[in-house]
């Protein structure tokens, strides 16, 4: 939540256009009465795991509490949208001159809460003496680099929109975010979480939500909201893939790999691959995320769960990467970008729906009864939604 524009109700991101219309003639300029920003701040921790966090009562973790409270507060969208100052007046940025080329900028906001903070990184300058800095700059390259290359997509918006990241954010704050306009990154406690740089995935995740901003624009609420978290996962997870060179086999399918501390029992924030296994803590408790329909979660917190339920169409795309082997950024990434960017995805799509527009897409590009069609109907049908046979790929 920045800038003077934002409302705090979790409707769609203002930032979606048509494809087909210029993109940046709203893409900035923060105009008041129809501002980008998005309503919801996409921070990568859920609410829930910083709620626990703030009420251990345990001197190891005295100052992870503390910053949990903090951060919550930080978090939360009113008092943010008080305590933010507003942005500077931006203009319309113009295309790139030389599609494909990023143009990155990464700011020191020095542990204040005011954005964007001092420039100490640009496009070209060699790594800076802070790993954080440097670690951003990589992560949006590497994220831009999958888009492009992958999937020809020219930055967030498809025109080559400049990447620009914080770092430093806040005091100990234990979150990363998108605001729609750029990436902010925390420091982390300490004692539980590490900074929020250290994982690729994690970078890869809150840029997507920018992309998603700029296509689908799914709604940040209950079943759209949750394929909107799982989006930013799964591409996530292939940009930190793509850069290790890790085929479906090899990668890990976690979420925020090196985020906890050794302090904590756990591997990351979520795993793909085994919804509900990325961690079980005394302290952080057991990771609630469900595997499939049957533990699908009616909640009204966290926005409808949708840091939960995400679970559900997470590993459906691993199971398809998993039916297809091989480069999971290959099909069946082509598959979710074209579900991502096509024609039949509302932005309030529930999970049948996303799935009927996967299955689609992979008829598609790959043809009917092809192996990448047939993976689609497995995956979802291994989370417990069934394709129907009549109504698909029209
Ligand atoms: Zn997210």
């Amino acid at each position: 939540m920045t800038g003077t524009d934002s409302t705090h109700s979790p409707v769609p991101f203002p930032g979606r256009r048509d494809p087909r219309t210029p993109a940046h003639t709203h893409a900035s300029g923060h105009a008041p009465a129809s501002g980008h920003a998005p309503a919801v701040r996409c921070g990568i921790v859920p609410p829930y795991l910083l709620a626990r966090l703030a009420t251990v009562d345990d001197p190891r973790f005295s100052g992870a509490a503390e910053a949990a409270r903090r951060s919550l507060r930080v978090d939360d969208p009113i008092r943010s949208l008080r305590s933010a100052a507003p942005h500077a007046t931006a203009l319309p940025v113009p295309p790139a001159a030389v599609p494909g080329v990023t143009r990155r900028t990464i700011s020191d906001a020095q542990h204040l809460q005011t954005l964007p903070g001092r420039v100490v990184r640009t496009e070209g300058q060699p790594p800076a003496a802070d790993v954080a800095v440097n670690e951003a700059y990589t992560g949006l390259g590497d994220t831009h680099q999958l888009f492009w290359s992958r999937y020809q997509r020219d930055s967030i918006d498809g025109r080559g929109l400049p990447l620009d990241a914080t770092v430093h954010y806040g005091q100990s704050y234990d979150n990363a975010f998108w605001d729609g306009e750029r990436m902010v990154f925390g420091d982390g406690d300490g004692e539980v979480f590490n900074r929020f740089t250290i994982s690729l995935s994690v970078i890869a995740h809150e840029l997507t939500h920018g992309v998603t901003q700029y296509s689908a624009n799914l709604v940040y609420q209950g079943q759209s909201g949750a394929l909107n978290e799982s989006v930013s996962d799964v591409f996530g997870a292939l940009v930190e893939q793509y850069a290790l060179g890790q085929d479906t086999a090899a990668a890990s399918w976690l979420i925020g790999a090196g985020l906890f501390t050794d302090e904590v029992q756990g591997q990351a924030l979520r795993s793909m691959k085994a919804p509900g296994t990325a961690y079980n803590d005394d302290v952080l408790g057991t990771d609630p995320q469900p595997d499939s329909m049957d533990g699908y979660v009616d909640t009204e917190d966290d926005y409808g769960g949708v840091h939960l339920n995400s679970g559900i169409p997470n590993r459906a795309f691993y199971l398809v990467a998993d039916a297809l082997g091989g480069n999971a950024w290959d099909a069946p990434g082509q598959i979710w970008y074209d579900t991502l960017t096509g024609p039949d995805l509302t932005a309030t799509a529930t999970f049948a729906v996303f799935a009927r527009a996967t299955e689609t897409a992979a008829v598609t590009r790959y043809g009917r009864g092809s192996l990448e069609h047939e993976a689609v109907r497995t995956g979802w049908d291994g989370v417990g939604i069934a394709l129907d046979p009549l109504r698909a790929a029209s």
